[in-house]
């Protein structure tokens, strides 16, 4: 019988494995062409990994948060972009099916998602609404037995490549506002008439992600399809987006980890003075910053991940390890484009696409603003 700590070594070492051999190679020509490899996350579907979390019963690996942590840095340490695309479905969309979903749309959404056959997304911003995200404006009413969406949702993962979305829209009439209560999730299926993904967004990085709003126009979709109750849905987006800054912590250390490793290599191959630029101790002195920093946010979202394990509320060490791993990623590759020099700056060179990587997860799942409103409010909170 393998132990808890076997599991954990065999996944994330398949995850290695995985990243290395089908991920890695490509990523560059993914990020230059926008391709979304979607034949390669079906891939890595079949193996589980797009139920990492997802308990056994509903066909899920049924990991804890520490190894899905570990898993998802070896994914992000070869392609962020890839491991956003698998990461949201595994976080958002899954946490809150397992939460809040009825054991119909179990059977019917969340298994099928698990065994990696239909991938997920989940819709909350707007282009007024994005971190006041209670202002959404999407509208569902009532007709009969149905209700029908129609609204426009901005800049949402997966949107033009999924196969099922999570969206946030609004139940509350427009003569009877209920401000953030007034929200709630439905399930939709792409191919859902009136369901329309716009075109990727043409991004800075995480090119090979697919980022699109959507279009609802009279989608009409039956009572079973809302998620939960009547006006929860903000509530369930809060405690998907709990689970997905966990995530994003891994990405960004996966992010910093890589910048590090070719900095090392570049460091000891470069020659300036007739010897290699890592003997000179300014250079020691900055991988040196870049590695402690990077094992303090890893240290950090594993703290907030064994909270989570634990059956802990984690809002308040999500969002530290969100923010202060986004951070981390950011000033980490920021210092590898200095240490390349010139050719930090060159897209031939790997250190750039990692810098363009590392800027989003300082914006998305929350700003790093946002993760300090969400820390104040938690520490004035009495206890
Ligand atoms: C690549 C990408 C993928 C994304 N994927 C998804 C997705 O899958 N699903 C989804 O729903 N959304 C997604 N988003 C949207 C993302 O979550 C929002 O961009 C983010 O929440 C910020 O909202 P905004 O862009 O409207 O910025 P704004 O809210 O307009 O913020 C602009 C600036 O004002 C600051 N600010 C705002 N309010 C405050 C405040 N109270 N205090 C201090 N500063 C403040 C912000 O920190 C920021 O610096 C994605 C975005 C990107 C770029």
């Amino acid at each position: 019988m393998p132990t808890a700590t076997d599991i954990r070594e065999q996944v994330v070492e398949l995850a290695r494995e995985f990243a290395r051999e089908k991920i890695e190679p490509f990523a560059a020509e993914w990020d230059r062409t926008h391709h979304f490899p979607r034949d390669v996350i079906d891939e890595i579907g079949k193996l589980g990994f797009l139920g990492m979390c997802t308990p056994e019963e509903y066909d899920g690996m049924g990991l804890d948060a520490v190894t899905y942590l570990m898993a998802l840095e070896e994914i992000s340490a070869a392609d962020a972009a890839f491991a956003v695309s698998i990461g949201i479905h595994n976080a958002i969309p899954t946490t809150m099916l397992v939460k809040h979903g009825t054991a119909a749309q179990k059977e019917r959404w969340l298994k099928p998602m698990a065994r990696g056959e239909l991938l997920a997304g989940f819709a909350l911003s707007e282009a007024e609404a994005g971190s006041d995200a209670a202002a959404l404006r999407a509208q569902a009413t009532r007709d009969g037995k149905d209700w029908v969406l129609n609204g426009t949702k901005a800049w949402a993962t997966n949107a033009g490549t999924a196969d099922l979305m999570m969206i946030m829209v609004r139940t509350d009439q427009p003569n009877a506002r209920r401000g953030a209560k007034g929200i709630s999730t439905f399930i939709v299926p792409t191919d859902t008439k009136g369901y329309k993904a716009a075109k990727p967004e043409d991004k800075m990085g995480l090119r090979s992600s697919n980022t699109a709003a959507i279009e609802l126009t009279d989608v009409r979709l039956p009572a079973g399809q809302m998620l939960g109750e009547e006006g929860m849905g903000f509530i369930y987006a809060m405690e998907g987006l709990d689970a997905g800054r966990l995530g994003i912590g891994a990405q960004a250390v996966g992010i910093a980890r890589r910048a590090i490793e070719h900095c090392l290599r570049f460091c000891a191959e470069r020659q300036q003075f007739g010897k290699p630029i890592q003997d000179f101790q300014a250079v020691q002195f900055k991988l040196a910053d870049m590695a402690t920093r990077t094992e303090a946010a890893r240290a950090l979202s594993h703290r907030a991940a064994a909270r989570k394990d634990a059956g802990e509320d984690i809002t308040l060490y999500a969002s530290m390890a969100k923010l202060f791993a986004s951070e981390t990623a950011m000033w980490v590759t920021t210092q590898a484009i200095q240490l390349f020099g010139g050719y930090g700056y060159m897209r031939d060179f790997p250190v750039e696409k990692l810098f363009r990587d590392a800027k989003v997860t300082e914006i998305y799942e929350g700003t790093s603003e946002i993760q300090r409103v969400v820390i104040a409010r938690a520490l004035n909170r009495p206890r």
